[in-house]
This record gives structure tokens, sequence and C-alpha cells, in this order.
């Protein structure tokens, strides 16, 4: 069985790339997926260079000057030298190399480029985090910076990020239940709405109905409970938000569409990641119980179309629940083609995994269900004795 270990440049640099990489390859594991463009946090790094690590936005790598030259859009620079010499040490141990791209998450390039995030249906801009995937010159940045990964030698442009993104703000003292959430996340901007006017939506009765409900909240009205569905969503906001809402992945398969082909032509292949998986269980390890394939609609990901576009994806299965990660795994098998590449990424510790039997019984239930690889995320955000875990997993879904 296929595998990897998420590692960040943090680690690295932290580290040192032959130690790091004797420690993943000591594992068993095939590979690893590098952050080869990241957004900034703040994380808990138990064996990292600092307990703390304050990461920033970042290419880590010289951008190709020929695929930036005229774009609006370029790389914010990151740790230029970061992956220098890491394909070639990787290739001395056996082991595969994935670069980790995330590709609309960059509040560097939101703040700098307000006109390129996405927009509310008030009409306001709060989330300089997330750039619009119907935006032009995004598009654009895109498609180039996929083809830079690539360019680095890696066996796959993994891709985190390129769809909409759900809205998760840090504090509200409002109780805005999960639809008004989503409600509240749906992006108007000018693209946004003439791409859902094109397929014949009214985009603007939809913008006014998201307002009209989330202002009530924001003005006292109670907030709708329930999980996000289509037909709760029908009910609550009408037929015209949710044929807005089901545009949106029109825009989102076009672009992963453009971008497998640049990653196919520079000769790698791209692993889509969609969110839903994270959204659902980040937070506990107990995702809510709608399956990961079946909600990913929401942020514009259609898995049924992105099937003929994509070799590979990986499905983010944050539960501490092997049954759970078996079942989320089969349906996006289902979803996306039996003869699809599916990666089940797992956690090997806290909140997810609390002892090696769990960690095995989660990797056989992925692999059961079809997985083609495991990937453990991640290397620096761990014990050690938690990353020791993975030899047993590997040993048994082998
Ligand atoms: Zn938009």
């Amino acid at each position: 069985m296929d595998s990897s270990v998420y590692v960040f440049v943090e680690d690295l640099r932290g580290e040192g790339v032959d130690k790091v990489l004797d420690r993943v390859a000591g594992y068993g594991t095939a590979g690893i997926t590098v952050g080869a463009v990241h957004h900034g946090s703040r994380d808990v790094t138990p064996h990292g260079l600092s307990r703390l690590t304050l990461r920033h936005d970042g290419a880590h790598f010289v951008p190709p000057h020929d695929l930036f030259s005229g774009l609006r859009l370029t790389p914010v620079p990151g740790y230029a030298d970061a992956l220098d010499g890491v394909r070639e040490a990787c290739s001395k141990r056996g082991l595969k190399l994935h670069g980790w791209t995330v590709f609309l998450r960059n509040l560097t390039l939101g703040t700098r480029h307000p006109d390129v995030t996405v927009r509310d249906c008030f009409g306001d801009r709060g989330s300089l985090t997330d750039l619009c995937p119907a935006h032009p010159d995004v598009r654009e940045y895109a498609v180039a910076l996929a083809r830079s990964v690539a360019r680095l030698g890696v066996d796959s442009v993994v891709a985190e990020s390129l769809h909409f993104r759900p809205l998760r703000p840090e504090r509200s003292f409002v109780p805005l239940g999960p639809m008004d959430n989503y409600l509240f996340g749906l992006c108007f901007c000018d693209y946004c709405m003439r791409r859902a006017t094109d397929l014949g939506v009214n985009a603007e009765v939809a913008r006014d109905e998201c307002a009209r409900i989330v202002g009530g909240v924001f003005d006292g009205d109670p907030a709708a409970q329930g999980e996000v569905t289509r037909a709760a969503l029908t009910a609550y906001a009408g037929p015209d938000v949710v044929a807005y809402a089901r545009a949106r992945s029109e825009t989102v398969t076009t672009l992963v569409s453009e971008v497998a082909s640049a990653v196919a032509e520079e000769g790698s292949k791209l692993v889509f990641i969609d969110y839903t998986g994270s959204v659902k269980g980040y937070r506990d390890g107990l995702p809510s119980p709608g399956l990961a394939a079946h909600d990913a609609w929401q942020l514009g990901v259609d898995l049924v179309a992105l099937g003929d576009l994509v070799p590979a994806f990986g499905v983010l299965a944050y539960a501490r629940d092997a049954a759970r990660v078996a079942d989320d795994v089969g349906a996006y098998l289902r979803s996306v083609g039996k003869d699809r590449e599916v990666r089940a990424v797992l956690r090997p510790g806290y909140p997810d995994s609390d002892s090696t039997d769990r960690l095995v019984a989660k990797a056989l239930g992925a692999k059961a269900a079809g997985a083609s690889a495991v990937d453990f995320y991640a290397y620096g955000l761990v014990p050690h004795p938690v990353l020791e875990r993975i030899p047993a997993a590997l040993n048994e879904a082998s």
C-alpha cells in the first residue's frame, strides 16, 4: 500500500533534511508530502526548532519567471532554498516526493489584492484569506502555481483549497446555525454572480435572500438548527439560493480541470483534496453525520465530474472511528469512480487516534474500503511516540 508522511518545510529546516527523511524511511513509509506552498498559521510543534512555530504564507521555492511574468498575482516568497536537494535525498532513500500546495487560502495576497477575494451577500470582503476561484486572476495564478510545483520534480501535486472555502470566523457571539453560516460564506463577487447568471440562476434574488436571512439573525431572529442539506437549504432559503450554491461547482470543476491538465503537461499528476472532511472532523475527530463525499458540493466540489478529470484524490479522514474512515473512503470511491486513486489522510494521534491499535484499525478500514494509500498528518505536529505508531499501521495494511 502506498503511503506518505506530511512534512512542513519548517520540519526540514529545524531537524535537517537527512534526519527527517531517515526517520520517515524508518517508519516504512513510501514517501513524503512536503508543504511546498503553505498558509500562515501558529502551531504547537513538539519536536520542532521551537515548540511554537509561526508559519507565514509562502511558496518555498524560486518561482519560474516564465510562468508568472505578466500575471498580477505572484507567489508570496517563502524559504526559497527549503527544498534544495530534497528530491535527491528522497531518491537516495527510495522515497517518493509529493508537493503539497495550498492554492486559494492566502491572507497576504488577499490583503494586497482585496478585489480577488470573496465578497459576501452584504457586499463586504471580510474574508481576505480566501481568494475567489471565479476570479480570472486567481485562476491564472493557480495554474501557474501548480506548474511551478510540478517542475520541482514531484511525483504529484497535492492540491489543498482549490475550491470555495467554508466560512470559519474566529469569534462569533451570534448563534449562527450551520445553514446561516453557510449562506454567510457564499461568494457574491461579480465573477461568481456572472457565472451563475450564465447558468440560468437568478443570482440577485439568491444574494438578497441570503442577506435577508443572515441579516435577520444579526437582528435577533432565531438561527436555523440542523445541518446543511439540499432539502433543508431549499426549505430554509428557497430554490434560487440552492441553485446558486450548486452553480459554484462549474467554477471549481473548470478550474481544477485546468490545473490538472497543467500538472500533467509538466509530467506530474494532481491529487485533489477537498476540505469537507476537515470541516466535519478537524476539531475533535467526531465528524458530523453526513459523509464527506456527500457534502462536498457545499464547497463547489462536484466529485462525480472531477472523477473524469483528476487521477487521484485525498480524503481527509479526520475521525476516531475506523468504520467512519472506511465509510468516507467508500463513498468517495463511489463518487469519483472505482478506478481512481484515493488516498486516506489519517491523523496518527490526538484527537483522532489514542493508540497504535486505533491507527492500525483505521489504516485497515481505509484499505478494505478501497483506498490505494494512507498518508499521515503531520510530521512536525505530533510527538515522536505518536509517529512511532506508523510502522504498525503500514505493516498491518500492507
Ligand atoms: Zn466570487
